[in-house]
């Protein structure tokens, strides 16, 4: 157990916090400036580290955190001063005259609790918004990525604002004495076990909290689908980091009549993505540690291997894999997979599909492959989930303009761009009230007639 005063580190923070100098859109912009500089100066740093905890490449890395960061940074800085302006909204006759605005204050100190599969996007991302928000945090980093975990406790310092932001490593105990702390705002980003940890820790002092959680994100394939395109976007959003993404398709819905083709086509796209021998691939990924290795090795046993399969403990490499025959009680569709095998299964009609996905928990990500417009519309019309793309998959989080986050089980809690804003701030309703005019009707004692409820509620 460490032996940091985090009760120290969060008053340092809220005494800078409550001097105001954060609240300035010259300071957010000099904050989102440093951090965009660091994402630049030392993308090889990043490299590097990505490699080493996952094995990401360097396209994968840009794509999702290297590369993605430095232009999450960069639309905040476009947006920022929009985002900050007051809104006005009109106000009831009876208060006239007077102008009515909604400003948006900063909550405080914020609490980041990231994870490890993108542990640079789950921890800077929310970093982005706090800072647009004119806050001060603190970044709790995943210690199963650890060497990414250490490259940021090192940069944050270096290039951020040291009163405002610490970076703490550890994992489970120190992030239980993290949240005995109290916060203006927690984010947390992991699975939904320690999810209710922490909305439990944050509930005794009220505070606000986001829950970036997982699911299992239904995948369906109809018959009216481009399968040439489905298969490959299915194949790239589930392989992607050895299939550890929460956006990730977690399982395929196809229809009967296109069952056969689709799975012949997904299978050589594996091979063409990965080759004969994926162990090889540059492009393929690893499992981030032994207890998922054999979490997921377990899983293959609930169907039938239709390709794939092959795996490696020492390596921590499970190939990209295929289960067909997949009962719906099997594990594999009881918990989320979050690695790479994509169990698919057979459905005969739209309404199999909406009885299938609302019997079940509403899932972070749900993905249509659809040409007929009126079988995707059913199908959004009559489910829920956080986020969904049409002829896509998982790529939606990169959309800097669209609200991110689950809803029920997958988590509460929107961000990005200014859904993050938001987030990260109060909106605070102001009156500003002349004196000029002050109406006696509305101050007792009341002569009882009807000026004032008709002005308030006009008949
Ligand atoms: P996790 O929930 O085990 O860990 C997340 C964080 O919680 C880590 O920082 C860890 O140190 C801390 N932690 C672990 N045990 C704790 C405890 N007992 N008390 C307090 N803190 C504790 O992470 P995981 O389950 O390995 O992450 C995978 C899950 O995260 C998947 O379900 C995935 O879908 C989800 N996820 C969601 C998103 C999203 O943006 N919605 C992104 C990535 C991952």
């Amino acid at each position: 157990m460490s032996t940091v005063d985090y009760g120290a580190i969060v008053s340092r923070h809220r005494q800078y916090f409550l001097t105001g100098v954060t609240r300035s859109a010259e300071w957010r912009e000099s904050q989102l400036i440093a951090l965009r500089t660091m994402m630049q100066d030392r993308a090889e740093d990043f490299y590097d580290a990505l490699w080493t905890d996952l094995r990401r490449n360097r396209t994968d890395a840009d794509l999702t955190d290297v590369k993605c960061m430095t232009s999450e940074a960069e639309h905040a800085l476009t947006h920022l001063r929009k985002w900050m302006a007051p809104q006005s909204v009109s106000t009831p006759l009876f208060l006239a005259p007077s102008h009515t605005q909604v400003r948006f204050d900063p909550l405080g100190v914020g609490l980041i609790i990231g994870t490890w599969n993108y542990p640079v996007m789950l921890t800077l991302s929310p970093l982005i918004a706090a800072i647009s928000g004119g806050n001060t945090a603190v970044i709790k980093l995943s210690e199963m990525s650890a060497a990414t975990a250490n490259l940021i406790a090192r940069l944050i310092p270096e290039y951020l604002d040291r009163e405002a932001f610490s970076v703490v490593q550890g994992a489970a105990p120190e992030t239980t004495a993290l949240l005995e702390q109290q916060w203006d705002h927690i984010f947390f980003t992991g699975g939904a076990t320690v999810g209710k940890i922490v909305m439990t820790a944050a509930a005794k002092n009220l505070t606000p909290v986001v829950l970036e959680l997982g699911g299992k994100s239904p995948t369906i394939v109809h018959s009216s689908a481009n399968l040439q395109v489905a298969v490959r976007r299915i194949a790239q959003g589930r392989w992607q980091n050895a299939g550890q993404t929460c956006t990730a398709a977690d399982y395929v819905l196809v229809f009967k009549d296109v069952a056969q083709a689709f799975l012949r086509q997904l299978k050589e796209t594996v091979l063409h993505y990965y080759g004969e021998d994926p162990q090889q691939s540059p492009d393929f990924g690893r499992i981030v540690n032994v207890r998922h290795f054999d979490r997921l090795t377990a899983l293959l046993e609930s169907g039938t291997i239709y390709h794939g399969g092959q795996h490696d403990r020492d390596d921590r490499f499970i190939a990209p894999t295929i289960l067909v025959n997949v009962s719906p009680d099997s594990p594999a569709m009881q918990e989320e997979i979050f690695g790479p095998i994509l169990p698919v299964l057979e459905v005969d009609s739209v309404r199999d599909v909406i009885n299938f996905i609302n019997a079940r928990s509403s899932p972070l990500g749900l993905y249509i492959f659809a040409e007929d417009h009126r079988v995707t519309e059913q199908i959004l019309e009559s489910t829920t989930s956080g986020d969904a793309a049409v002829n896509d998959c998982a790529v939606q989080p990169l959309i800097h303009d669209l609200p991110f986050g689950g809803v029920g089980n997958s988590g509460m809690g929107k961000y990005h761009g200014e859904w993050g804003f938001r987030t990260y701030t109060n909106a605070r309703g102001v009156l500003y009230h002349s004196t000029r005019i002050d109406l006696g009707v509305r101050y007792p004692p009341y002569d009882h007639n009807q000026i004032l409820r008709e002005l308030v509620v006009p008949s």
